[in-house]
């Protein structure tokens, strides 16, 4: 009934001259209407690729979308041609991304970007786009929104900019919004003041997001619900309670571990997971996660674990969960 997005057994791949990167391995999300879902994971886990598909935008050649499906407000995305595509990108589902200096012309004022965008997707005459430039541009909290639109990109402060991409991203009233490491370029305190203004509009708006990143802390400010990734596939998934005071999966304990702390100045106490994630050409034939798991059992090299339903909502895919293994682990 609520649901906006579902996403079954996605697969996406790039082919290189190495040979097929399987980046992502069967994706299984589903998203309800103005929920929050953070995805977490290492770099090169595939939450970019899938939050790509969900956009169709993987780069291809090399990428393709192998198989799968992404139902997006009840239609299917992953079969959508480009032109299809475009009204729906910037219209139902937008997306921001960790540096905007990449994404706004550097070459057009503010102002100029906001109100063309609003001008050609909205079909609003040169005065109305105007007038609700300046409105989305206090929404976020931009100071002076008459002096940011006579602005260009290079004039304002990093934290500034990623507002006004974030106004730009609302400015259709999307259904969903995408941010890829949305605060990772930003120092500490700015990084707190978008998430804040993320889940503040949210509030406001009830868009629903999908917020991709490295660092657990930023899913915790935002997200009602966490997928954890490792080398493709989803290995945890529930509710931020679940992963911060219950999770199950080795990986997502390493990734408790890394989190960064207010009150931890000097980070003493952040431990990596050693070890580097498997090669997507050739995946390890067993759990993914095993060359670096310290709990690996002998199953685990030769077989995928399936998620096992912790309770509701909560699951993950690891051999402990497997009845058989009690006993077996202390
Ligand atoms: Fe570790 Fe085995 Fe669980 Fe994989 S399935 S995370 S190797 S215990
Ligand atoms: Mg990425």
């Amino acid at each position: 009934p609520g649901q906006l997005l579902k996403i079954d057994d996605l697969k996406v791949s790039f082919f290189t001259h190495a040979g097929e990167v399987k980046a992502v391995r069967g994706v299984n999300l589903h998203l309800n209407k103005g929920d929050t879902l953070g995805i977490v994971g290492e770099s090169g886990c595939g939450k970019s690729v899938t939050a790509q598909s969900i956009m169709k935008l993987i780069p291809s050649p090399p990428g393709r979308i192998v198989c799968g499906s992404i139902n997006f407000a009840g239609v299917e995305i992953a079969t959508k041609t480009e032109r299809a595509m475009q009204k729906i990108r910037g219209n139902d589902i937008s997306m921001i991304f960790q540096d905007p200096m990449t994404s706004l012309n550097p070459t057009m004022g503010i102002g100029r970007q906001i109100v063309e965008g609003l001008q050609l997707h909205q079909k609003m005459n040169a005065d109305k786009a105007r007038k609700r430039t300046l409105e989305l541009l206090g929404l976020v909290g931009i100071p002076n929104p008459e002096k940011c639109i006579t602005q260009y990109p290079y004039q304002l402060s990093g934290g500034m900019r990623q507002r006004v991409m974030i106004a730009i991203a609302l400015a259709c009233e999307p259904k969903l919004l995408i941010a890829d490491e949305p605060t990772t370029a930003l120092d500490v305190t700015i990084q707190a003041q978008i998430l804040d203004l993320m889940k503040d509009l949210q509030k406001k708006l009830d868009t629903a997001i999908v917020l991709i990143t490295h660092d657990l802390g930023v899913v915790a400010e935002v997200c009602d619900r966490v997928l954890v990734m490792y080398a493709g596939k989803v290995v945890e998934e529930g509710n931020i309670r679940d992963i911060f005071y219950h999770s199950q999966h080795p990986y997502s304990w390493g990734l408790l571990k890394s989190v960064p702390r207010m009150d931890n100045e000097a980070k003493s106490n952040l431990v990596p997971i050693n070890g580097q994630p498997p090669d997507l050409i050739s995946p390890p034939k067993g759990c993914a996660f095993s060359p670096r798991c310290e709990k690996a059992m002998q199953v685990c090299q030769q077989h995928q674990p399936e998620m096992f339903n912790i309770r509701d909502g909560h699951s993950a895919a690891c051999w402990l969960l497997d009845p058989r293994a009690k006993g077996v682990v202390s």
